[in-house]
């Protein structure tokens, strides 16, 4: 890699060729990952993709990065959500946000709010790896059942410090980053813990169960008001963040197949998970802290597990989804992306909630007749 702080234009990396470039948001899984997801080389080729389009790399650093993005694959569960295929699902996400960033600030010509390689390099690392060896169910069970991994890693987000334990020992395994200087090694990685970790949607983010129409515009108010004064709405790190979690549940902001094919898959892990773990009742009924979070860190209440997976979706898309895609439309206007690109997520994800509510019903009854 060059420099890592050293500007790079878009026009100057290997993107002229990228299907990732070439297609749109709505349909990078459709088009580009559902095709080729039984044909492993072809994975690995998309995986590389995402850091070349990206990144000046040179030939050496794409030797690299092939062999770490093999080791990473082969590392990834053969769960029904938290496979390889959803790695990559989020690494092409993540790929192509950052590319849509470093186009928008070339077209505008304004650096100001550019995030460096380094930046960049590391959060696209950390897409890749981020559920490394998920085991397909939730932190909480593996917690409750005292699985060795929660013994080892004290009960915190277990799963994202296993993968990261995993993930970063790469980087040195095969050598990448060998032209950073000691401390941009400990920002590189300190990075893509705070990402990793961020990723971890039960402990960091707290969800809130009311969705009355009244609560959203007190919600959408608060929430301007308290951005509009926050010093700290400018930080890379919480960007990246961002970022990086909307990529990880970017397939409800894409086409609608694509939304029911992964929710699918969740349906389907979570049975197994269901049926292989002490896990009190179906349907994601661990014990969910949800809260009610106003980003002015304002608690309200929680209460234990939900009844139905499809409330659950209904809820998930309304909250958690709805306020990623709210921070990513705040990118907008803080001038990281375009306002349409921002628009093309919020339209997507306002239609598929649409669908869920008036087809999840259904689906999920299907899904269950199939499993029992
Ligand atoms: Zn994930």
């Amino acid at each position: 890699m060059e420099g890592p702080n050293k500007r790079v234009k878009v026009s100057d990396l290997a993107s002229s060729n990228s299907v990732i470039v070439k297609t749109s948001w709505t349909q990078l899984y459709e088009s580009i990952l559902k095709p080729i997801e039984s044909d492993e080389d072809a994975m690995e080729k998309i995986a590389l993709e995402c850091f070349s389009i990206n990144l000046s790399l040179s030939p050496e650093d794409l030797v690299k990065l092939k062999g770490l993005i093999h080791a990473t694959r082969l590392k990834y569960n053969d769960v029904m959500y938290h496979s390889f295929k959803h790695g990559l699902h989020v690494l092409v996400n993540c790929a192509k946000i950052l590319y849509e960033h470093q186009k928008y600030i070339d077209d505008i010509d304004n650096t100001n709010n550019k995030f460096t390689q380094c930046q960049i390099y590391a959060t696209i690392f950390a897409a890749l790896i981020h559920d490394i060896e998920h085991l397909g169910v939730f932190n909480s069970t593996l917690i409750s059942n005292r699985h060795e991994l929660a013994i080892l890693y004290n009960d915190q987000s277990v799963a994202e410090m296993r993968s990261l334990n995993i993930g970063l020992n790469y980087l040195y395994d095969f050598d990448i980053l060998n032209n950073l200087s000691e401390n941009e090694l400990k920002d590189f990685r300190k990075l893509v813990i705070d990402l990793v970790l961020s990723t971890d949607i039960v402990d960091p983010i707290r969800y809130n169960t009311i969705h009355l129409f009244e609560f959203k515009i007190i919600y959408v108010f608060y929430r301007s008001l308290y951005y509009n004064n926050n010093t700290e709405k400018k930080s890379n790190t919480g960007s990246l963040m961002t970022i990086l979690k909307l990529s990880d549940v970017g397939s409800s902001t894409q086409d609608k197949n694509s939304a029911f094919t992964w929710t699918q898959r969740f349906y389907h892990e979570q049975y197994a998970a269901h049926k292989n773990y002490n896990q009190s009742r179906f349907d994601l009924s661990i014990v969910f802290t949800i809260i009610l979070h106003f980003y002015l860190e304002i608690y309200y209440f929680y209460r234990n597990g939900i009844e139905k997976f499809y409330t659950y979706q209904v809820e998930y898309l309304e909250q958690h989804v709805y306020d990623l895609v709210l921070k990513i439309r705040d990118l907008a206007v803080d001038n990281f992306i375009s306002l349409e690109f921002a628009d093309e997520i919020f339209l997507n994800l306002n239609n598929n909630i649409d669908v869920w509510k008036s087809n999840g019903g259904e689906l999920c009854e299907n899904w269950k007749k199939q499993l029992l």
